[in-house]
């Protein structure tokens, strides 16, 4: 049997350490054609030389030497923000899993999509902000773009083989992170720990603000707009805290199909590499006998504002999702170097937001001068 060549883009992170997981379970087959890192030479260098791949990309390049001298197999090795696309676009995978936190996966998305290979996406980030122009060119060249977060991996299950002219709405889950039942006037003073601490997942720290926030949900909503060609309004949030029904797509005639799972990265990562078959694994099973009862609410859009103005910037389209990406991620990461309060993340992204100067179809270079300006107004923020 052919084996299928899977590059990964952040390799040593959460997704990245799941993904080599689910190959090595499947080594007959998968096999790793690349992978890339951002700085954890040690951890890089480590999986280098136990899957062996053609290629890899260390993005810090003044790391570079450190991993020429750890690896002891026969790799290509690239570095910096371009040998990382480079790696993407040329290559030989078949597949090339996106794996990198935040914005700097939108360039290698980019790239792996020009390059014309079919894509497993796990950075909601990249679709954020530039998902005209990446979903446009996956067309052009017939690159598929296959979701690995559980959400919208539970909405593309339950769309395999579906008109999508017939899908009414999609009902996106969230389990409501670690602050769902904690009253809002306690979030002011919410130490990093308590926000860090996903009741259901175990997840990087950038996704884990994000799901404290519930701007998570507001990031899917726009990266599922995108994927499934479905407007803003007809994407709705349900507040699911068992999170066993891992997302649900309504249709014309009043069905609605869910996918329904273990809460294990692992699956929608395989489902993701193995599309479009099916493979056996060993994970847990969903115990349907002792699930507890599923239970469903309605956010609340007040006590999490991030959501709301997510879905404003959805709704406002253009470059406005980009500017709302980029404000979110900064605030996250002055959040988790103690630079700002956790109440003020979404100050910080409502004031970028009111400023910002909408672009209706901004080109790449354009989304990069607005995440520099962006940085200019986070920065201006935090100082005061
Ligand atoms: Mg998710």
């Amino acid at each position: 049997m052919k084996k299928k060549k899977i590059c990964i883009l952040g390799s040593t992170g959460s997704i990245g350490k799941n993904a080599l997981k689910v190959i090595s379970s499947l080594s007959d087959r998968f096999q790793v054609s690349g992978l890339s890192a951002q700085s954890n030479v040690s951890l890089l260098a480590e999986q280098v030389n136990k899957f062996k791949p053609k290629g890899v990309a260390i993005g810090d390049e003044a790391k570079t030497r450190e991993l020429r001298n750890k690896i002891n197999a026969n790799v290509n090795i690239l570095a910096g923000e371009e040998g990382i696309e480079e790696l993407a676009r040329q290559g030989e995978a078949d597949v090339v899993l996106i794996a990198i936190s935040g914005s700097a996966s939108i360039k290698p998305t980019y790239s792996a999509v020009l390059g014309g290979k079919d894509i497993a996406l796990a950075s909601k980030e990249a679709l954020v902000s530039a998902g005209h122009l990446i979903t446009r060119e996956a067309r052009r060249r017939d690159a598929t773009i296959v979701p690995v977060d559980s959400e919208h991996s539970a909405i593309f299950q339950c769309l395999v083989g579906s008109d999508f002219s017939k899908v009414k709405g999609l009902h996106i889950t969230a389990s409501g992170g670690p602050l769902w039942k904690m009253p809002r006037r306690s979030f002011k003073d919410l130490s990093r720990r308590v926000v860090l601490k996903h009741p259901k997942w175990k997840m990087g720290k950038k996704v884990s603000v994000d799901s404290a926030t519930m701007m998570n949900k507001g990031l899917e909503a726009i990266e599922a707009k995108w994927l499934f060609g479905i407007d803003i309004e007809r994407i709705k949030i349900l507040i699911h805290p068992e999170a066993i029904v891992h997302s649900m797509v309504e249709f014309v005639d009043g069905s609605v199909l869910a996918q329904l799972g273990i809460t294990d990265m692992r699956l929608p990562i395989q489902y993701a590499l193995s599309y479009p078959e099916r493979y056996k694994s060993g994970l847990k099973r969903l115990d349907m006998i002792g699930i507890p009862s599923l239970t469903f609410h309605k956010p609340d859009m007040n006590k999490f504002p991030s959501l709301r103005l997510a879905y404003e910037a959805a709704k406002k389209g253009g470059s406005a999702p980009c500017a709302l990406n980029a404000s979110n991620e900064l605030a996250v990461k002055a959040f988790l170097e103690s630079r700002i309060k956790f109440t003020d993340i979404p100050l910080i992204v409502e004031k970028v937001l009111s400023r910002h100067k909408k672009i209706e179809f901004p080109t790449l270079k354009e989304i990069f001068e607005i995440e520099k300006w962006v940085k200019e107004e986070v920065e201006r923020f935090c100082r005061k």
